[in-house]
C-alpha cells in the first residue's frame, strides 16, 4: 500500500510539474510574442532616451559602440554630419520630417523643407547611399511601390535591388517587414544596412534570441525607430502572435511587405514549405503593397509568383534593370561520366582550366555534397573547400557563410540553398553536378 501510495505521489507531482511546464512554457510564449500592445514598449524605450541610456537591439554590429561619438539624433549611430547628426537623422531633418528624430530637443537649425516624392528619393539615395543618381529601374521600382503597386523588381545581383526597397521603408512612415528565406541571409543584410546607419531587425521563429534583445527590438519599433524588420517565412505563416501584430500596424496604415529572393515562391519544395503559403498576406492584409525582389526572372515566372500571391494584374508591376542580358556568362553542358574517377577528374581539369576567381559547386542533395567534399579535397591540396546545406547546423552555417565572405573559402560544395543573396563579384565558375531545374538557377 505505501508503494502504491509513493506511486501516486510521485504520478501527481509529475502531472503537476507538467502543468506547472506547460504554463511556464505558454507564459513565455506570451511573453515573447505578445507585442500587439505597443504602449509599454514605448514609454520604457522614451525613459531610456531622457536618461541618455539608450542601447539599440543592433549596438554590437556597430564597432566601438562604446566609444564612439554618437549622433545627437539617434543616440544609435556615429555621428556623420558637422550639425552632430547621423545619416538618417540628417535625412529626417533634410526633409522636414523633423518629428522622427528619437531626441525631441534637438533643434535644427535650418527652415523645414517640404519635398515632392522625387526630390524626397533623391535626398534619401544622396544622404544614404552617397549617390548622385538611381540606376536604370531603381526610380521606377521605388516609385511603383511607393504609389502602392505591387512591384516586382528584377535587377541582376549586385545592380542595387537593396538600394530600392531601402529608400522605399525609409519614405514609408511606419515599419518594412523584409521575408528572406535564410538566417544567414538575413543577418547578412542586417550588418549592411547597419553599417549604412538604417534601423533594422531580425526576428525568427525557432532562435535562443534572448528576451532583452526582443523586447529592445519592439522597444524601437513601438519608437517608430526601426525601419526594416527581417523575418523568414516560417515566423511570418506559423507565429499567430506575430500575424496579429501584423494586423495592428495595418490597421494603422503602417505597414509594407518586401519578399527577398521571390523566385524562392516557385521552388518552394526546393527550400521550406512556408514559401507556399505567403499567399496570406493578401489574404490577411489585402491594401499592403508587396515589392518582390529577385535576381533573374522571366515573364512567366513572374506572372506564376503574381498568382501564386494573389496579386491583381491591374496592380501589378514589373521593373527589370537594364543590363538584363547576360552576355558575361557563358554556359556549357558537358556529358556526366558514370564512373565516380572519371567524373571527379573532369571536375579537377574544369576547376584547374579557372585558377582566377572563386567557384562554386552544386550537387542536388546534402550526401552528395558531403561526398563530393570528402572526394575533392584531398585532390586538391592547395584549395580550401567548403559545404554548405540544410543538414548543417545554423552556427556552421553562419561560420561557413562568413568565411566564404572573407575569401577563406575558393570552392563551395553546396545544394541551391547556397547562393542565394552571396552577392559575391569574384566567382568566375559555377558548376551543376546535376542540371538546375530551371535556367534562372
Ligand atoms: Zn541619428
Amino acid at each position: 500500500m505505501l508503494m502504491i501510495g509513493k506511486n501516486y505521489k510521485d504520478l501527481i507531482l509529475a502531472r503537476l510539474a507538467k502543468v506547472y511546464l506547460i504554463v511556464i512554457f505558454l507564459f513565455f510564449n506570451i511573453i515573447r510574442f505578445c507585442i500587439q500592445e505597443l504602449i509599454p514598449y514605448k514609454y520604457k524605450a522614451e525613459k531610456r532616451i531622457r536618461s541618455n541610456s539608450f542601447y539599440p537591439s543592433f549596438a554590437k554590429l556597430i564597432p566601438d559602440f562604446d566609444v564612439i561619438i554618437k549622433c545627437q539624433g539617434c543616440s544609435a549611430f556615429r555621428k556623420k554630419t558637422v550639425s552632430g547628426l547621423c545619416s538618417l537623422c540628417s535625412f529626417y531633418i533634410s526633409a522636414g520630417w523633423w518629428d522622427c528624430l528619437l531626441n525631441k530637443n534637438y533643434t535644427p537649425s535650418s527652415e523645414k523643407n517640404i519635398l515632392d516624392l522625387k526630390e524626397l528619393i533623391k535626398l534619401a539615395t544622396k544622404k544614404i547611399f552617397g549617390f548622385d543618381h538611381l540606376r536604370e529601374g531603381q526610380l521606377e521600382a521605388i516609385e511603383a511601390y511607393l504609389n502602392g503597386k505591387d512591384t516586382l523588381v528584377s535587377i541582376k545581383t549586385g545592380g542595387g535591388k537593396t538600394l530600392c526597397y531601402v529608400i522605399c521603408a525609409l519614405i514609408f512612415e511606419g515599419i518594412t517587414i523584409v521575408i528572406s528565406p535564410l538566417k544567414a541571409l538575413i543577418e547578412d543584410q542586417k550588418r549592411e544596412l547597419i553599417q549604412l546607419g538604417i534601423p533594422c531587425a531580425s526576428i525568427y521563429a525557432n532562435t535562443i534570441q534572448g528576451r532583452s534583445e526582443q523586447e529592445k527590438i519592439f522597444e524601437e519599433i513601438a519608437l517608430g525607430f526601426t525601419k526594416i524588420l527581417f523575418i523568414t517565412p516560417k515566423k511570418l505563416c506559423l507565429n499567430r502572435e506575430f500575424q496579429n501584430f501584423i494586423s495592428n500596424m495595418y490597421d494603422k496604415a503602417k505597414v509594407r511587405f518586401v519578399i527577398d529572393e521571390a523566385h524562392c515562391i516557385l521552388n518552394y519544395s526546393n527550400f521550406r514549405e512556408s514559401w507556399k503559403n505567403l499567399g496570406i498576406l493578401k489574404k490577411n492584409w489585402s491594401t499592403v503593397p508587396i515589392m518582390l525582389l529577385t535576381a533573374t526572372c522571366t515573364y512567366k515566372d513572374a506572372q506564376d509568383i503574381r498568382t501564386s500571391l494573389e496579386i491583381q494584374s491591374t496592380n501589378f508591376a514589373m521593373i527589370r534593370g537594364s543590363s538584363f542580358e547576360r552576355k558575361e556568362i557563358t554556359i556549357e553542358v558537358y556529358k556526366r561520366r558514370d564512373n565516380r574517377e572519371n567524373f571527379s577528374n573532369d571536375l579537377i581539369n574544369l576547376i584547374k582550366n579557372h585558377e582566377n576567381g572563386r567557384i562554386i559547386i552544386y550537387c542536388a542533395t546534402q550526401s552528395g555534397c558531403d561526398d563530393l567534399f570528402a572526394t575533392l579535397q584531398p585532390l586538391l591540396p592547395d584549395k580550401s573547400l567548403g559545404v554548405y546545406h540544410g543538414g548543417i547546423g545554423d552556427e556552421q552555417r553562419q561560420i561557413i557563410i562568413s568565411h566564404w565572405k572573407d575569401g577563406k573559402i575558393q570552392i563551395m560544395i553546396g545544394t541551391n540553398a547556397f547562393g542565394m543573396g552571396v552577392n559575391s563579384s569574384d566567382v568566375y565558375l559555377v558548376i551543376h553536378c546535376v542540371a538546375p531545374l530551371n535556367m534562372s538557377e
